[in-house]
């Protein structure tokens, strides 16, 4: 095993709780798209689909797995799904996400007729993203269409958040506003969700009937102002994932002695340099080269050098007792230390979305189920 990633459900299963009891009466709906942000979507969903009426992926690919593997709660696919795919996304059940009152309607009416029965969605108003979504002035006429179509049933009304994370209200007020003033005609059965992690800890006005979060669900914060404001009330998160390889080879290096590709880095001093089998292709950022620390023998090293595509470099000169085989962990706790995947995303200069997003679903990942909820409650009900 070259490196692994170890994933404990039990602290995704208790992030969600806390944030269901942090957001009633609002229900959770976790997202996992993204391989659930690199935590191995199928796993994830499983471990959640008992404590949650439902989840939200991506694209229909993912719903599909989901089916696939059993898992049987509704499924909302938040990004847009090709007409060709419409035929699945009933066969499934999968609830799509829908701004148009055109021809991609039409398909969906088409498709319903042939079977009988409704396709459930949830109608996008894009209220400053400029992303997905209808605009503002258009909702109250596409949504009596919705309301009005015996093919569809109009499930929820929904948008997304630009700044959220930051601690500057004005936008999000804003937007939700806007959000509130186009989905004013929503008759009750349509459930209204604007919120994602940031936005369902920060301002509890977005809350409303649903929570669409990600990457608290994880353990991981939106921003580290955010992580801030919710520590000083009292609120934690515990990361679920640890990342963890071993080193490969030490090589001793005298001084002034070149290190990897462009000979960009040179040894100041009589060095040890050790060689993981982790680089970008294995989702370490090149960015991370002479500036990420990683954790050996429960002391922080330096990246040194470009990281290579499958290995990257380690000074293990203050770890003398470091040798082949010691353990190296890019993400998670060594003794006194804990680097969090926040903590490396800002050395390569992105987020932690960014970090666990990437990655690969070839990497293995080892799950432990630590214990489920304290309380035992099902959240988001
Ligand atoms: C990814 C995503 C979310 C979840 O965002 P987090 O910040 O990870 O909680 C919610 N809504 C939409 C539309 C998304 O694309």
């Amino acid at each position: 095993m070259l490196a692994e990633l170890r994933i404990d459900l039990g602290a995704i299963r208790r992030n969600a709780a806390a944030l269901a009891a942090l957001i009633a009466p609002a229900r959770l709906v976790p997202v996992v798209k993204a391989n659930a942000y690199g935590h191995g979507l199928v796993q994830v969903a499983r471990a959640l689909a008992r404590d949650v009426e439902r989840i939200a992926v991506y694209e229909l690919a993912e719903a599909d797995a989901l089916r696939e593997a059993g898992v049987a709660i509704p499924i909302h696919v938040l990004g847009p799904v090709a007409p060709d795919d419409l035929e699945i996304a009933r066969a499934i059940g999968a609830e799509l996400t829908l701004w148009d009152d055109g021809g991609y309607l039409a398909d969906i009416a088409r498709i319903v007729q042939r079977h009988g029965g409704r396709l459930r969605v949830h109608a996008k108003i894009d209220t400053g993203v400029a992303r997905l979504g209808m605009r503002p002035a258009d909702a109250p006429r596409i949504l009596a269409r919705y309301a009005r179509t015996p093919e569809i049933e109009l499930a929820g009304a929904f948008s997304h958040l630009a700044a959220a994370e930051e601690l500057d209200s004005t936008f999000t007020r804003e937007q939700l506003a806007t959000f509130e003033e186009a989905t004013a005609g929503c008759g009750a059965a349509t459930e209204r969700h604007i919120a994602a992690s940031a936005a369902a800890m920060l301002w509890p006005e977005t809350r409303l009937d649903a929570v669409r979060a990600g990457i608290a669900i994880y353990g991981c914060w939106p921003s580290p102002e955010t992580e801030a404001v919710m520590r000083g009330r009292g609120f934690t998160l515990e990361p679920a994932l640890a990342w963890r390889t071993r080193i490969v080879i030490v090589r001793e290096v005298p001084a002034h002695t070149p290190v990897g590709y462009g000979c960009a880095y040179h040894t100041k001093r009589p060095s040890r340099i050790g060689v993981i089998p982790v680089g970008y292709a294995e989702g370490l950022p090149r960015s991370a080269g002479d500036r990420a620390q990683v954790l050996v023998a429960g002391k922080r090293c330096r990246i040194v050098g470009r990281v290579c595509m499958n290995m990257a470099f380690v000074d293990l000169t203050d770890v003398p007792y470091a040798g082949p085989d010691a353990q190296v962990t890019l993400i998670g706790t060594d003794g006194d230390h804990t680097v969090s995947a926040a903590e490396l995303a800002a050395a390569c200069g992105t987020i932690d979305y960014e970090i666990v997003a990437r990655l690969p679903v070839g990497v293995p990942r080892v799950y432990v189920a630590s214990d489920p909820p304290a309380h035992g409650a099902a959240p988001g009900r």
